[in-house]
């Protein structure tokens, strides 16, 4: 287990490096970042490299005993190279060219900016591909973030068409998957498809989700051609990049394929600003948790999300330490925050934290962006809070070698985000939202959960969960189909099986593809306003109330056993189911045929994970979780109140902002 700090020597002078060095390994710190934005200082002038000051802040970080992770600066092309190649500047969906001035200002697949990347990236990886002090690399930084990912440039559209003629072969498959026969779309020139901006009416939605899918292809293709370099010229060091995870338009599942492994950069307090809105249901409470803390579910649900996309440990590459920069409010932090976020991190499966930054910046676009160090070079809050951390650094370490195992596994892809984001039919319908309201249901219960990408191997699970699997083929039902075979629980939510993968409705009764798998039929469905509400009879112990925002009629096929956990007892359903269990070969499907609230929601899930015979589970107070590592566990509470809860019939109280860990065979 070991803690690190990014660190920018380029903007301080050259006389504070060694005494930064030598603080940084007296705090305990092994690990610095250094590279991302340095682009000017590697080449200021075109094909004029300057590497004496990085070699030397790589020996003194060596001397100091500190590892290093060396960034590739693609995230911040200069301004010569602008000036020569203004191509290189993202067009934006109005249409009109970025310019310079801050960062992420190209387009991944301008020429002449490949060119330039690969140039730098060699000539990074020759001169310290084999260095003793480099133990890995990250890629760019944070792929998508400042809405980044689609360009609309000239060369996007050119490579668009080529990625399309990849896809469909044929203009007519592309018309018929397309449906361009609707408003007379029909192409019959490739050359006649440009991307999905400027429309003077709703873009075509096929369309629109091939953009996005180009668009995310377009930046893996971009990280490909820097690991394809790096592969070839390093010895022993690892590859990783940090995406952004906030509009979440970049398939990171699909980005940690050519990684050792992902990492993300986690600003509890920053993402909580602008994820709340969007992750909670505008009629929802938002549960309690301190200002100053972040929402510990929206935190820990990207956490689930990072270590899902590979099945591994991930690494937090920029930890808040202070307060952030970027955000609404950006409140300041109390004392135990950095530690409940550390401790936090390392429970949900991450490796190393490396926290963001050694010293705040006192110019630029960040320069109320909180470091280790404040403004006037003394310790701010989070050097203190390091401090205290590292003598728990041997229990971290236990824990993190400790399995991390959870028996629920929520289904995960973006084609499904995509598509509902493009055509959500019902305001406020959200893929986001709804997967994250599971997420945090399960979580209130003590149950860990992975989030992962749909084709993951799903054997060791005891109950899979796919609320909102939108467009469905035949892989994906086999998949699924097998798993079930074999004795696996799946409950499906609603809208499941509604298209295929080019975005159009099936020909066939909903749920599609996956009908066989439900042994039934939605035969009616209704999006609702606010405040219209049908009845309902459950046989779930604690799921009551009435079924809103979206309302779908089950018709159990014949000759197939339907069990009927929940009916409809007015409104247009009236009588009809809203909750089957079928059996499938040795498992058994469920699907649920409302959009649940959050209390009907947790319910229903103490219902299935008492079902499936998980244990341990809790009920635990809002802003309270427990995390299961092994044999040991792990309670936080993220709140600025005393909290008490029960677990092993025994009350266990919490104070403000602390952990407890409840560990068996500990030495
Ligand atoms: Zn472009």
């Amino acid at each position: 287990m070991k803690l690190g700090v990014c660190y920018y020597p380029e903007q301080n002078p050259e006389e504070l490096w060694h005494l930064d060095a030598q603080a940084m390994r007296e705090l305990g710190l092994k690990i610095v970042r250094i590279g991302d934005f340095a682009w000017f200082k590697m080449e200021p002038k075109n094909e004029q490299f300057e590497w004496e000051w990085l070699d030397r802040v790589v020996n003194i970080l060596q001397n100091e005993g500190i590892q290093v992770v060396l960034s590739t600066p693609t995230s911040a092309p200069p301004s010569w190279m602008i000036n020569q190649h203004p191509e290189i500047l993202p067009v934006a969906e109005n249409g009109i060219s970025k310019n310079f001035g801050s960062r992420r200002h190209y387009c991944p697949n301008n020429p002449a900016f490949q060119d330039f990347t690969k140039r730098i990236v060699t000539q990074l990886a020759l001169r310290y591909g084999k260095h003793p002090a480099i133990i890995g690399w990250q890629v760019d930084n944070e792929f998508g973030a400042q809405n980044s990912v689609r360009c609309y440039c000239d060369r996007c559209v050119k490579k668009f068409r080529d990625w399309l003629i990849d896809r469909y072969k044929t203009l007519e498959d592309l018309n018929n998957a397309w449906g361009t026969i609707f408003w007379s779309q029909l192409y019959s020139n490739w050359g006649e498809i440009y991307p999905p901006n400027l429309t003077v009416a709703t873009p075509n939605p096929s369309q629109v989700l091939d953009y996005h899918r180009f668009a995310s292809d377009s930046f893996i293709k971009f990280q490909k051609l820097q690991v394809d370099i790096l592969r070839e010229n390093i010895e022993n060091q690892m590859i990783t990049h940090n995406p952004e995870f906030d509009q979440f338009e970049l398939d990171t599942h699909k980005l940690g394929v050519d990684l050792d492994f992902l990492s993300w950069n986690s600003s509890p307090t920053g993402q909580a600003e602008k994820l709340t809105k969007r992750f909670y249901a505008p009629w929802e409470t938002v549960p309690e948790f301190s200002y100053d803390v972040g929402d510990p579910y929206i935190t820990g649900f990207i956490h689930a999300w990072v270590r899902g996309a590979k099945k591994e440990p991930f690494w937090i590459m920029q930890q808040q330490v202070g307060q952030t920069n970027w955000g609404e409010i950006n409140t300041g932090i109390r004392a135990g925050t950095v530690r409940l976020w550390t401790w936090h991190a390392v429970a949900s499966g991450a490796d190393t934290v490396i926290y963001f930054r050694w010293r705040a910046s006192r110019f630029a676009q960040e320069n109320y962006q909180s470091g280790l160090l404040k403004h006037d070079g003394s310790p701010d809050i989070g050097f203190k809070e390091i401090a205290n951390l590292l003598p728990e650094s041997p229990v971290l370490q236990q824990l993190k070698e400790e399995p991390l195992n959870s028996p629920v596994a929520i289904l995960t892809r973006f084609d499904d985000l995509w598509a509902i984001k493009i055509q959500p039919h019902r305001k406020d319908y959200e893929y986001l939202r709804t997967i994250f309201g599971y997420y945090r249901a399960l979580t209130e219960l003590g149950i860990n959960v992975d989030l992962v990408p749909a084709n993951t191997d799903l054997s060791d699970y005891r109950l899979v969960i796919a609320p909102l699997m939108y467009i469905v083929d035949q892989d994906i039902t086999d998949h699924l189909e097998a798993y079930v075979a074999r004795g696996g629980t799946l409950l499906f939510g609603t809208r499941s099986g509604s298209k295929n993968e080019s975005n159009i409705m099936v020909n066939e009764p909903l749920p599609g593809l996956l009908r066989a798998l439900v042994g039934g039929t939605i035969s009616e469905w209704q999006a609702l306003p606010a405040g219209v509400c049908f009845s309902l009879r459950s046989e779930i112990p604690g799921l009551t109330g009435e079924a809103g925002f979206w309302t779908e009629a089950i018709e159990p096929d014949n000759n197939e056993i339907v069990n009927v956990l929940v009916r409809y007892l007015g409104g247009p359903h009236s009588g009809k189911a809203a909750l089957t269990e079928h059996d499938f070969g040795a498992g058994n499907v469920f699907y649920l045929g409302f959009y649940p609230n959050h209390d009907q929601l947790k319910a229903l899930l103490k219902f299935f994970v008492q079902s499936v015979r998980c244990e341990g589970i809790l009920d635990l107070p809002d802003g309270v979780i427990v995390i299961p590592r092994g044999n040991h566990r792990i309670a936080f509470n993220f709140t600025r109140n005393e909290k008490t809860f029960v677990m092993d019939d025994q009350v266990v109280t919490l104070p403000p902002r602390d952990i407890k860990f409840f560990l068996r065979d500990w030495s």
